[in-house]
């Protein structure tokens, strides 16, 4: 079959279609007709489910509750469940080791590997972006593909590396064929990157584009009439941290013109590094 071009061409076509449709990985080697399955089963008691190893923890705080499927529970249960386990993290390791077993959060079934973080936690600058693309996910770091590299271009030219500043997203798991995250979605993975904020305890706060914007800082505008100020962001335990709102380097490499925004808003950062703004 493959060495009839024809052949060739239709499977390319079928190929093309999928990826055009967002279809961009596969689950499995055999197609399932879910519809034609038997309902799943209701989901177990979480008391009955099986007992997680409990994580390392501040000595006082209580031990996570075990969480139930993804799919099987009330997006506002699950980001409560979410916040509780996020508390519970004493240090950015453990943080990750407890979002590497979370299981509230269903991007993590399609994804490859979590995309926790990159650089340097104890820098004085944290940048956070939307969510991890392929690249990332392949790699299960933030910003490794193309828009990490201008990111890293936009820090060079204001004498910063990652070696100085420490990268995450508002996400953590790639959404499939790079779709942006739903609101449940985000919402369940917000109490998360709320905690790695604290722990971090960067002096400033990037907020890369739109999403990472709204969803830290609670603005509605978008990111063009946000882009340039500086708003506080309040941790969990009352520090205020410099948060400068800017253009996703994902945007830029679409609309170059928009560069010399972000440009600005990297200058901006600079002086409040230099002590001058
Ligand atoms: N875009 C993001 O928002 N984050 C990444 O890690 C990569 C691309």
């Amino acid at each position: 079959m493959q060495d009839n071009p024809s052949d060739r061409d239709a499977l390319q076509a079928i190929l093309d279609f999928h990826v055009e449709a967002g279809v961009d990985l596969a689950l499995d080697e055999t197609p399932h007709n879910r519809f034609a399955e038997p309902k799943a089963e209701p989901a177990p008691a979480r008391a009955s489910e099986p007992q997680r190893e409990p994580v390392r923890a501040a000595p006082a705080a209580p031990a996570p509750r075990s969480l139930p499927r993804a799919a099987a529970s009330a997006p506002e249960e699950v980001a409560g469940l979410a916040r509780e386990q996020a508390r519970h993290a004493g240090s950015l390791e453990e943080l990750e080791a407890i979002l590497a077993r979370f299981e509230g959060c269903a991007l993590k079934v399609s994804a490859k590997n979590l995309a926790f973080a990159d650089g340097n936690p104890e820098g004085r600058v944290m940048l956070v972006g939307e969510a991890p693309g392929a690249d990332e996910d392949r790699i299960g770091k933030p910003f490794m593909g193309r828009s990490g590299q201008l990111l890293d271009r936009m820090l060079a030219a204001i004498g910063l590396d990652r070696s100085q500043v420490y990268v995450a997203n508002i996400v953590p798991w790639r959404p499939p064929g790079n779709r942006t995250p739903t609101p449940q979605e985000i919402a369940i993975c917000k109490p998360f990157i709320a905690r790695q904020i604290e722990l971090a305890g960067p002096e400033f706060l990037l907020c890369l584009g739109g999403p990472a914007t709204q969803n830290l800082l609670g603005v509605k505008d978008g990111i063009l009439r946000t882009r340039g100020r500086w708003f506080p962001y309040r941790t969990e335990d009352g520090r205020e941290i410099r948060a400068l709102p800017t253009l996703h380097p994902a945007y830029l490499l679409r609309q170059p013109l928009q560069k010399r925004l972000g440009w600005r808003d990297f200058q901006a950062l600079r002086r409040a590094l230099d002590g001058q703004d």
